[in-house]
């Protein structure tokens, strides 16, 4: 696309045609102007969990608050925090790191971005798993990198080393892994792992290691570091990590990331330009909340999930064309829905996932993210961080409106990945 011819003539730099809009955050806005209408609607799209943050977080903020002066902090955050999260991630890796290793930015869509930013240079190739979480693409072309994408669906929607391997070339600077992902809750396996360790050593290329929803994972399943069998993946890999996440704090924009510390510089540089310190009371509110142990709280979340997930998967599970695919970690079910392509919901023809976003919420009066969003036409992602009755609300309306889905598909050929990247800015 010849993005300049699109956007001299409005003033605007010639890149802005290469970002899309939220088609998401769309969908959600005409949900919330249809609640304000008076009609009954249930969102079943959020990636923020409903629950009250922390304790010790709240106190640490507020204590920070009522302390005075409201200095900023060390572009990469304080050294206090910075040593904790060391700390952490020591603990869950079971290989030092240490404070410098460490950087703080608001939200982990900012440590993504600066490090696709200090990673890619124009035309180099950034190699991202379909499904994706949909903010992957547009950093990656934001930076004048290439995505490219390397389908799951056919794999039951597990990441293989061999699909990746077989799509890099000279220009690939990076592999994006989402572990869970967003939006299929697939776990990367160890085995995986230690292949992508080794080829990111033999062929230079850095793996970036998105586990925000890491903190909730359903057992048996379990997150794996295998250092022990791929000690050269540590010089080449990059973990990005959320607050958002593992302390249900979305609104304070705290993120973080564990790279190699010539990483750490070239993010520091580039973040020291453009927002300086994440949010300092954010931070002190962490680092309270880091003292006092995460355990407890995160275990009563991961719970709450559990049991969605158990009576999501059980209601889902009945219904003919829809293939549920059971989460092994994060905040969604995801489901492949190409058995309901070119059949119909309540007199209309259901085409795409978008099709059926929209019919069920003007049938069902449910919000659910359409998988286009996530490069996967056949796809349909209904949140597990719903408060419990609107859930299982939800869930009901949902399946009964599916289970009226009528005629014979047209094709099993439903699935479509979509090639390009779609939506900015959902969770
Ligand atoms: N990575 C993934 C996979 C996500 O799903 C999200 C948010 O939903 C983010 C990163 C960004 O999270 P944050 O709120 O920390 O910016």
């Amino acid at each position: 696309m010849d993005a300049r011819a699109t956007h001299r003539h409005d003033g605007l730099a010639a890149r802005n045609s290469l970002i899309a809009g939220s088609r998401t955050l769309a969908m959600k806005e005409r949900a919330l102007s249809l609640r304000r209408g008076g009609v009954d609607v249930i969102d079943l799209t959020s990636g923020e969990l409903a629950v009250e943050p922390m304790g010790a977080v709240r106190d640490g903020a507020r204590e920070a608050i009522s302390r005075g002066p409201a200095a900023s902090t060390s572009t990469l955050g304080l050294f206090d925090l910075r040593r904790e999260i060391a700390a952490l991630v020591t603990a869950r890796t079971g290989i030092g790191w240490s404070a410098d290793e460490i950087g703080l930015t608001a939200g982990a869509k900012q440590a993504l971005f600066n490090l696709i930013s200090v990673m890619v240079d124009p035309g180099d190739e950034v190699i991202i798993p379909q499904p994706y979480w949909t903010s992957f693409p547009d950093q990656v072309v934001i930076a004048g990198g290439k995505p490219v994408f390397v389908a799951t669906a056919h794999r039951n929607f597990r990441l293989d080393a061999t699909d990746v391997a077989a799509a890099i070339t000279p220009a690939t600077r990076v592999v994006l892994v989402n572990s869970p992902n967003n939006p299929t809750g697939a776990v990367c396996d160890p085995e995986t792992l230690v292949a992508f360790g080794r080829l990111a050593a033999d062929r230079n290329i850095w793996i970036i290691l998105d586990e925000v929803y890491g903190d909730y994972v359903f057992p048996p399943h379990r997150r794996d570091y295998p250092f022990a069998r791929a000690p050269q993946m540590r010089a080449r890999l990059v973990l990005v990590n959320s607050f958002s996440k593992s302390l249900a704090l979305p609104g304070w924009r705290l993120g973080y990331f564990a790279a190699p510390p010539a990483v750490v510089g070239a993010v520091e540089a580039l973040q020291s330009h453009v927002t300086s310190n994440p949010n300092a009371v954010a931070q002190y509110g962490v680092l309270a909340g880091l003292r006092a142990g995460l355990s407890a709280y995160q275990q009563g979340i991961l719970q709450d999930l559990a049991t969605r997930r158990a009576f999501g998967l059980d209601l889902m599970s009945s219904l003919p064309g829809v293939r549920t695919i059971t989460p092994e970690g994060g905040f969604f079910l995801y489901a492949d829905i190409s058995d309901l392509v070119g059949r119909r919901l309540a007199g209309r023809a259901v085409a795409t996932s978008d099709d059926l976003a929209e019919l069920l919420l003007e049938h069902a009066g449910v919000v659910v993210i359409p998988g286009s969003a996530f490069g996967d036409d056949a796809g349909m992602r209904i949140s597990m961080c719903v408060e419990d009755a609107a859930f299982r609300t939800g869930l009901v309306r949902l399946t009964d409106a599916l289970r009226s889905v009528g005629g014979q598909a047209q094709s099993r050929a439903g699935r479509v990945d979509c090639p390009e990247p779609s939506d900015a800015g959902a969770t």
